[in-house]
């Protein structure tokens, strides 16, 4: 299983999304065995969000991983825009951990920049490593400006991820912004690796070259697909799975590893960008 550093801490590149889990009830017990089938595997990276379902997402998270061990995890959790100030920002920490069952986050993030100033909520970011209450902090939906705006503020560089969406569809962060966080030694949490299931993209599941690759290593399209997104290191993947059977399928994704000759054809297939792109997000 390849590896990615965040915080300083070794973790597995592949965790366990959760967006949309905890939505419908009488899921509730198979999705809790999802997280389950990867915790047991050796994941460790869990990604929710006070977002997700309200809270509902934290819930699942919470029934899965009663028994496990905490210093084994590495549970990431957002704060929405809107709460991102000093004293809502407190709050919605507080009802998190609450939902979570746990008493820290190893990382919380801004989930996407809103009209709070940056330099409230990471005075606020930093007061709650202070208190124990997160281990670190770090952006989401950031591109090239933000993330040299946040650089340049008081303790700004002390966030330690970037959460955007990549994908073999949504490769524009490689144009500009992948090599500036790598410059800077920024890992990068890949959200939507699987395009949704290929809903957002809609071509990725039949084509002939994905299903060729898929073929050649005995994988799925969609373990292809995810393997892609850890081609490169720094970097953690996060599919959301709602069965064990995808999740087990994610965690295998892990071990494939690309020749160059693949890397081209699908360089070829889907190509980087050569221009600039506004930060695709979802
Ligand atoms: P995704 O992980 O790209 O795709 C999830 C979809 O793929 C689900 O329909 C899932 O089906 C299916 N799937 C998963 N594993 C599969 C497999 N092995 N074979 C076939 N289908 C499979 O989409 P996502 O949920 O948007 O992104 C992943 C995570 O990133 C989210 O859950 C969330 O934690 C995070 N995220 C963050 C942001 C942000 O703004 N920071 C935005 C979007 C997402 P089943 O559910 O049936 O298993």
């Amino acid at each position: 299983m390849k590896t990615v550093q965040i915080n300083k801490i070794e973790l597995p590149a592949v965790g366990l999304g959760t967006w949309r889990l905890g939505d419908l009830a009488a899921n509730h017990e198979t999705e809790v065995a999802a997280i389950r089938a990867g915790l047991d595997q050796g994941a460790r990276v869990i990604d929710t969000a006070e977002m997700y379902g309200e809270g509902k997402a934290e819930r699942v998270v919470r029934d899965a991983i009663k028994g496990y061990q905490r210093d084994q995890l590495f549970i990431i959790d957002k704060v929405l825009p809107t709460n991102a100030g000093r004293d809502q920002l407190v709050k919605s920490l507080d009802q998190s951990l609450s939902n979570v069952g746990t008493d820290y986050f190893d990382l919380y993030l801004l989930h996407w920049r809103g009209t709070i100033p940056l330099s409230e909520t990471v005075t606020t970011m930093e007061k709650m490593v202070a208190q124990g209450k997160i281990k670190a902090w770090g952006v989401s939906n950031f591109d090239v400006q933000d993330l040299e705006e946040l650089w340049s503020l008081p303790n700004g560089t002390y966030c330690v991820a970037n959460q955007d969406l990549y994908n073999l569809d949504e490769r524009g962060i490689e144009y500009d912004l992948l090599p500036l966080m790598r410059q800077h030694q920024l890992p990068l949490i890949a959200y939507s690796p699987l395009a949704q299931g290929d809903q957002l993209s809609g071509k990725l599941t039949t084509d002939p070259l994905l299903q060729e690759l898929a073929r050649n290593h005995q994988a799925s399209v969609y373990q292809i697909m995810l393997a892609w997104t850890l081609r490169n290191d720094n970097v953690l993947t996060i599919p959301k799975s709602s069965t064990p059977e995808h999740t087990l399928a994610n965690w295998q994704a892990g071990e494939i590893e690309f020749s160059a000759s693949e890397l081209k054809a699908l360089a070829k297939r889907f190509p980087r960008p050569d221009h600039k792109q506004p930060l695709a997000t979802i």
